[in-house]
């Protein structure tokens, strides 16, 4: 049994913004990786506890670089840097199971801490065969690809609520209670680590009545940009984009691993 647990910053316990930014901005960024090293460490060894084999941990936010890496658990390996040729790098069909930790809601969503999907700056919203999704959906469909279910999420409650929403029967935990962009009642990120280890090994004797995440395909891909240049730029390029009103483009592909 071999699992990746992929880590973004902005779910962890005890984490939001600053006014006006994202998390990279924000007073709370170092305290937000060292939590996020403490959850990817608590899933990692809840996942070994059950059984694991390998577990990939792959540091995602923002260009990577962001965990303590001598601070996780040694069994594991890490996933670090960008220009992957995919996205779950080192993961192949032969994984049982792909967990998010730290992630966050997708645009769109009220009241959820830094909820946006890869760039809060630069979109409004994007969606898939009509359908608005994230981070969670999107990469939970890259591993699909490969055959391979999600089946762990921790996040806010917003964003693990979407994550039950996308992938019935998973296990979740919420590290907060968001309540705004840059608002949340957390719970105490030792008591968050502990119901990560805790939550994620119930997920492990499930991983064969979960099924890997895909969407429909050929897939139509639609962005709302926030800028209007930006559509105007991204329809007049050789991406295929298509512009459907100002600030809205779409195109079609053959599997999510196009995107990227
Ligand atoms: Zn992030």
């Amino acid at each position: 049994m071999k699992f990746v647990v992929a880590v973004d910053c902005e779910g962890v316990a005890c984490a939001v913004g600053s006014p006006g930014g994202s998390i990279n901005q924000s007073r709370d960024l170092e305290f937000a990786r060292l939590q996020a090293t403490r959850e990817a460490d608590a899933a990692a060894r809840g996942l070994f506890a059950a059984g694991a084999e390998q577990v990939i941990v792959w540091d995602n936010h923002n260009g990577s670089l962001n965990l303590h890496y001598d601070q996780l658990d040694e069994r594991c390996d890490i996933a670090l840097g960008v220009n992957f040729p995919h996205r779950f790098p080192g993961m192949d069909e032969t994984f049982s199971g792909v967990a998010f930790v730290g992630y966050h809601a997708m645009d769109n969503t009220l009241d959820a801490v830094i909820c946006h999907s890869f760039s809060s700056a630069s979109y409004q919203y994007m969606k898939v065969n009509g359908q608005e999704v994230g981070e969670m959906a999107i990469d939970g469909a890259m591993a699909g690809e490969r055959g391979v279910p999600v089946i762990f999420a921790s996040s806010d409650d917003k964003g693990a609520a979407e994550a039950r929403r996308f992938f019935p029967g998973i296990e979740t935990v919420a590290t907060k209670h968001a309540m705004g962009w840059n608002a949340a009642v957390s719970k105490h990120p030792k008591r968050a680590v502990n119901e990560i280890y805790e939550t994620i090994q119930k997920s492990v004797p499930r991983v064969g009545t979960l099924k890997p995440f895909t969407f429909e395909t050929p897939l139509t891909f639609e962005i709302r940009h926030k800028r209007i240049e930006a559509a105007q730029a991204a329809s007049r390029g050789s991406g295929g984009w298509e512009r459907v009103d100002p600030y809205t483009v779409r195109r079609t592909l053959k599997s999510m691993h196009d995107y990227f």
